[in-house]
């Protein structure tokens, strides 16, 4: 997706050789005509496969998430990082080490919102290990829900976790794929010929 990359290009910091830092347009700040595409760009990939929700994990999920599952004409639900104390019957938990913060989070969503019969697709802003995504997909499992895919926005194509997920059969999409942030350089991986 080029205005995505050209955002990446031009706002993206490289913290690590392992993490970018896009808190202008993503993370902190959410630039909401780049969210509106990136929204219309997940309900083109997904518009036939009769999704019924968008599952995504809160903070930075809730933006691209909420935009797809506009587009898409369907609810949008996400995973929450700690629990609330009006949330407590039919709670779905699973657990998610976090990459960037280095700790282990219960995530958790009501069997309420989602359950049997709903057929799911999962978003998340970055895909690097993949424990967030695999974390998304346990909790709609769990709840009984069949999972179409998994949306990502920055997928760091040099970590397992979108690699892991395709093995194991599920369909990934992701927006924007970087090969490497070796010596402070981005460099994404060649898009796929059309
Ligand atoms: P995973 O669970 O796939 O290892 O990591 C994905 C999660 O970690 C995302 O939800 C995202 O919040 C965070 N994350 C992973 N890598 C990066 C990165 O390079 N930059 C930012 N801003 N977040 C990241």
């Amino acid at each position: 997706m080029d205005l995505l990359k050209k955002k990446i290009r031009e706002e993206g910091v490289v913290l690590s050789d392992s993490v970018l830092k896009v808190d202008s347009f993503l993370n902190h700040g959410v630039d909401p005509q780049l969210m509106d595409a990136i929204g219309e760009e997940f309900a083109g990939r997904y518009g036939d496969e009769s999704i019924t929700k968008v599952l995504t994990i809160e903070s930075s999920g809730i933006a691209p998430g909420l935009m797809a599952a506009l587009k898409l004409g369907v609810p949008m639900i996400f995973a929450r990082k700690r629990q609330s104390l009006t949330q407590s019957e039919g709670l779905i938990t699973s657990k998610v080490y976090s990459f960037t913060k280095k700790e282990e989070n219960t995530i958790s969503v009501s069997g309420k919102y989602i359950h049997e019969g709903d057929r799911v697709l999962i978003i998340d802003d970055f895909l690097a290990n993949g424990q967030a995504a695999w974390g998304l997909i346990d909790l709609a499992e769990k709840a009984g829900a069949e999972v179409a895919g998994v949306g990502i926005v920055i997928e760091k194509s040099f970590q397992d976790g979108g690699g892991n997920l395709r093995q194991k059969g599920y369909r990934v999409d992701s927006l924007a794929e970087i090969e490497s942030l070796e010596a402070g350089r981005i460099k994404f991986k060649e898009d796929k010929a059309a």
